[in-house]
């Protein structure tokens, strides 16, 4: 629905308004960290009417939030380490992301090739266990492939196979889930606030009481009071407590994992499909629009936490895997369009590899007024939020909240049509699109992207065509996206809107640099920003696409 800028939570007007509450209310819960965990954690605490601020250093999910896997997923893997309540937890999830963001749970059709030398006995086994515990429907249980049937649907996979099994899990859009998490928190009376940093935490006889936090855009500091202070920082958190003098109670082992991204001309997949080379190293190659991404790496890791990157030889394993499975693509260094390197805050477990260490979360009270939530993954973060909420609730000496699931039924705000049909939802927003003149390219990225939020962007192209115009040639995105994302979705900076809100950094030929002087334009005209600034934003989002490329030799 259009709104009157000024009036949306998450317009400039919007995040100033949120940055003078900080300085003005006490609030139940402060939460430090705007990755799904800390947005999740303030939207069922806003659902559930207690009074919520939400503080992210830099943009919403601009941590690991945005450089995951991007599947919605059952918890399969889990099933090999007899993780068996993990499996049923993140299949339940599943299902309620899916009544809760249709728009941004879309099926994807998996595949587990077997070779020869594994087990297809034992792969079936665990997927009927599996369907078992995730509770699937009938119509989406597993299926048993004949070799010939795995060569159709993955044609050029290496030989000797066995067969295979397919079975149905989901993909989203990673950064646009979490930022639709904060924006939920912020319509249900959050205080919320990108590009805000913890400075220092506040503490009183012993007890958190608040937290100094720093506005990064223009300097100024602002005493937070609140009765619980939540630090969902992920692969930060350690150096939250540190900085504070606080003991960490649960260490974490950094692990870096990478993707990098193919056109689905050079990798034709259709879905999704597990990768096993000959030497035994496993992967997972997914189909996005017309792309394929491919990860991931699982490695130790002790450099920046702000800047991760993946290396050259991170690619060299990626793409050496790829190669292997499909050794007549001719699949080269050249291929690869985009790549990302995203950071596991694994709890640390004695004794085990990160590949081996559990992915489930932890949440702990010390000292008191602070709790501390690490560890889990993108598809469990609600049920991670309600474990904090318990934590917290304690802590507030309040009884439990009949509002407790209501984060599991109301819609995120890109959704307000039913969840009977969205692929049928989805369908009509495209061609509604296309019947104004967008391309089918555009039209489909968007629909895919934009839930319902696609009726803004028709309602600015009413008002003035100009807004359905391309960013630049070839850029399979709107100009009118840059306005809803500055007008609704707190995009404060360039990378904001072509990273976060757009994805056209990791998901489109260039990085989408064609159309980045166009966006800064409408960016600086609505931000009023000058024109030093301007070319500033140009420049870091040009090093960006850079350090988002091929890496060098
Ligand atoms: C390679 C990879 C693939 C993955 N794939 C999947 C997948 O397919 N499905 C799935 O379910 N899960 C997946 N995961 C797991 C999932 O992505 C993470 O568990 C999740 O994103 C962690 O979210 P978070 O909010 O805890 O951390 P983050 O997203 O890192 O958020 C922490 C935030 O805290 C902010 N912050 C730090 N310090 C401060 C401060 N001083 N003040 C204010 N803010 C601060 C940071 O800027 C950051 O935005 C994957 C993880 C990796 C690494």
């Amino acid at each position: 629905m259009m709104v009157a800028p000024d009036t949306h939570p998450f317009s400039p007007a919007g995040r100033a308004r949120a940055l003078e509450r900080l300085g003005s209310e006490t609030f139940d819960l402060l939460v430090i960290g705007g990755g799904i965990t800390g947005a999740g954690v303030a939207r069922s605490a806003a659902l559930r009417g207690w009074s919520v601020a939400l503080v992210e250093k830099a943009d919403f999910a601009s941590g690991t939030s945005s450089r995951s896997s991007k599947i919605v997923h059952g918890g399969l893997r889990y099933l090999e380490y007899g993780h068996f309540l993990l499996v049923r937890e993140s299949a339940r999830e599943r299902a309620v992301l899916k009544r809760i963001a249709p728009h941004l749970v879309h099926p994807l059709p998996f595949l587990y090739p077997v070779f020869e030398g594994e087990s297809l006995i034992k792969v079936r086994a665990g997927l009927t266990v599996f369907d078992f515990l995730a509770d699937v429907n009938d119509d989406e249980k597993h299926e048993k492939l004949t070799p010939n049937e795995v060569r159709k649907r993955l044609p050029g996979l290496r030989d000797p196979l066995k067969g295979g099994v397919g079975y149905l899990e989901y993909i989203t859009d990673d950064a646009r889930l979490t930022m639709e998490n904060a924006l939920s928190a912020a319509l249900h009376g959050a205080a919320v606030a990108n590009w805000t940093r913890l400075v220092e935490l506040g503490l009183k006889d012993g007890r958190v009481t608040g937290a100094t936090v720093e506005d990064g855009l223009t300097g100024t500091r602002t005493d937070v009071g609140a009765h619980v202070v939540v630090n969902a920082t992920g692969s930060w958190a350690e150096s939250v407590l540190e900085s504070s003098g606080l003991p960490v109670r649960h260490p974490l082992i950094p692990s870096k994992g990478i993707h990098i991204l193919l056109s689905a001309e050079r990798l034709p997949i259709t879905g999704a499909t597990f990768l096993t080379a000959s030497s035994g190293k496993r992967g997972l190659a997914m189909r996005r629009g017309s792309y394929v991404y491919v990860g991931t790496t699982d490695d130790e890791y002790s450099g920046s936490l702000d800047t991760p990157r993946a290396t050259r030889s991170d690619v060299g394993e990626v793409l050496g895997m790829v190669q292997d499975c499909f050794p007549d693509q001719g699949l080269e260094y050249e291929d690869v369009l985009a790549t990302w390197a995203g950071i596991r805050p694994l709890v640390e477990e004695r004794g085990k590899t990160t590949r081996d260490t559990s992915r489930e979360d932890e949440a702990w009270e010390e000292p008191d007024g602070l709790i501390t939530v690490v560890g889990g993954k993108l598809t469990t973060y609600r049920r991670m939020a309600i474990r904090v909420l318990e934590i917290a609730q304690e802590s507030l000496g309040r009884p439990p909240s009949d509002a407790d699931e209501l984060d599991a039924t109301v819609p995120l705000p890109g959704w307000t049509r039913g969840a009977d049909d969205p692929e049928a939802v989805e369908e009509e927003t495209a061609a509604a699109f296309r019947a104004r003149g967008v391309s089918a390219a555009t039209a489909a990225r968007i629909a895919w992207l934009y839930g319902s939020q696609t009726d803004v962007l028709l309602e600015f192209g009413d008002e003035d065509p100009g807004w359905l115009e391309p960013l630049g040639p070839g850029v399979p995105a709107l100009r009118g996206e840059v306005r809803l994302a500055v007008d609704q979705e707190m995009a404060m900076t360039l990378a904001d809107f072509m990273d976060r809100r757009a994805a056209l950094l990791l998901f489109s030929d260039d990085h989408g640099l064609a159309g980045a002087e166009a966006a800064a334009d409408i960016m600086a005209q609505r931000l009023g920003w000058n024109s030093d600034r301007r070319s500033e934003e140009l420049e870091q989002y040009r090093l960006l696409a850079i350090e988002h490329g091929l890496p060098a030799k």
